[in-house]
């Protein structure tokens, strides 16, 4: 063993115990961090013949580039949609890399880690009021969890025209329906090779919604004359955290042919509170639903989970099987991860999620989905009395997607939001809101209080009178 690695070995607890206090050191500072950074490194730096070892690079680590972090597992970083860390949430993770599993199989040599894999999924089949008919398994995030549950939904299409697309490619159109995707499902349409052109756009229903229009859905399937569909929607989109009517999609699909995907990437843990669970009612009818751990679940990137139902365990081993050779034997027997997702290796990813949920249980979740939407209601209610902003939608959850008053302001919406985030103390992202300029606030972190709205409001303040619009 080359000896620098070798005095690494012998002095782990020291290196260990010197990382956990530059950690601790981050942790306790957040409400004083940054949320902007404009540091900047050459990131041209020659490689060393002879390590440094680790406490040295820790070293240089904590000089030049951890300046470069922002805050954002912090209380103001309302960018996207940004959950911070819990200390279970950190546990897990840690975990996870010490004793870096490669996570497959259930049974068998080798390890049997993905069973901590199969518990977590029940645990959030519980959190989340789910039916074990959904099989589960996690990704690195909410794009690659669309892109699993898809890639099964393209399979299954092509099954209704006695076509396996995953042997031989692509033959036949495929019909996706959706009304408002997520960028990341275009995306995922793209990588899929269906092509991120080829979706029909539904209306969207009355009344500043994002949300399908029912009867348009309807009238867009009775005119594919019983050809199989594929059918994307949404709970939770991200400007305004809007619901597709779950419980209307399920009696059309006790009439027609499709698969059924449900996007719920944060907005499914609206089923943890009984004051917002009325959004997902009737979401347990889907084929497929994409879930996020690294939005509102708090724990750290990258963590996202999909739920196929365990019927479809065919066609998605035919999709992601890793060998050309017929998959042998009962699958759920012989259970291997790298046969049902994209990933072959892959890391002990449920851990963080695993000790999230023994640690503070449903009560503690329940807790940070109400804390949030109270404090997105919090916030508009603040806007709303300043006469120089206006809501562009109405709080349905966590989001509040504003913009300033009057017409014609796209460039002092932008100046106005370079400015306030430029201040470092919050993070907001823009966005495009029926053809209006505005800005988003998500509010997702376990962190947040209400005195953070009120530091936010004066910053806004301060911004407006500094820029005099
Ligand atoms: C965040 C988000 C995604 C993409 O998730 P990643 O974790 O960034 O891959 C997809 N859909 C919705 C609704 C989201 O909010």
């Amino acid at each position: 063993m080359n000896s620098i690695l070798q005095n690494d070995l012998n002095d782990l607890e020291n290196i260990l115990e010197k990382t956990k206090q530059y950690g601790i050191a981050f942790l306790d500072n957040l409400e004083n961090i940054s949320t902007s950074s404009k540091k900047t490194i050459d990131p041209t730096r020659k490689l060393n013949e002879t390590g440094l070892g680790s406490l040295a690079a820790l070293e240089e680590f904590n000089q030049r580039l951890a300046p470069l972090m922002v805050a954002s597992p912090g209380p103001r970083y309302l960018g996207f949609v940004t959950g911070g860390s819990t200390p279970a949430a950190i546990v897990g993770d840690w975990l996870s890399t010490v004793y870096d599993q490669n996570t497959q199989a259930v049974k068998g040599q080798g390890g049997t880690s993905a069973l901590i894999e199969f518990e977590t999924i029940h645990l959030l089949r519980q959190l989340l009021e789910l039916p074990e008919s959904f099989l589960g398994g996690f990704v690195t995030g909410a794009t690659m969890s669309n892109f699993t549950c898809l890639g099964v939904a393209r399979q299954w299409l092509g099954a209704q025209l006695g076509k396996d697309f995953a042997k031989n490619g692509i033959s036949e159109p495929i019909n996706i329906l959706t009304a408002t995707p997520h960028s990341s499902s275009i995306k995922t349409l793209s990588m899929l090779g269906i092509g991120s052109n080829n979706y029909t756009v539904l209306k969207t229903a009355e009344g500043n919604r994002e949300a399908i229009d029912i009867d348009d859905l309807q009238k867009n399937i009775e005119s594919l004359n019983g050809e199989p569909f594929i059918l994307i929607s949404s709970a939770g989109t991200v400007n305004t955290a809007d619901f597709d009517d779950f419980v209307a999609i399920a009696k059309l699909r006790e009439k027609y042919n499709f698969w059924w995907h449900i996007d719920a990437a944060f907005g499914g843990f609206a089923a943890v509170s009984e004051k917002f669970r009325h959004l997902v009612e009737g979401w347990d009818g889907a084929d497929s639903i994409t879930i996020d751990c690294h939005k509102w679940l708090n724990v750290p990137y990258e963590s996202a989970f999909y739920l196929i139902k365990k019927e479809h365990i065919g066609l998605q081993i035919e999709t992601f099987q890793n060998s050309n050779a017929p998959y042998l034997g009962n699958p759920l027997e012989n259970f291997n991860y790298l046969n049902v997702l994209p990933e072959n290796s892959r890391r002990l990813r449920a851990l963080p999620v695993w000790f999230s949920l023994l640690a503070y249980g449903k009560e503690g979740f329940k807790d940070i989905i109400e804390k949030s939407t109270a404090l997105a209601l919090h916030f508009a209610n603040a806007l709303i009395e300043d006469e120089n902003f206006e809501l562009l939608a109405p709080i349905r959850l966590n989001n509040v997607c504003f913009t300033l008053r009057g017409e014609d302001n796209r460039e002092h919406v932008s100046k106005f939001l370079t400015h306030l985030n430029d201040t470092g103390k919050v993070f907001m992202t823009p966005t495009v809101y029926q053809n209006r300029k505005g800005i988003r606030a998500s509010f997702v972190n376990w962190r947040t209080t209400e005195n953070d709205i009120r530091i936010i409001m004066e910053e806004i303040k301060n911004t407006i009178s500094e820029l005099d619009i």
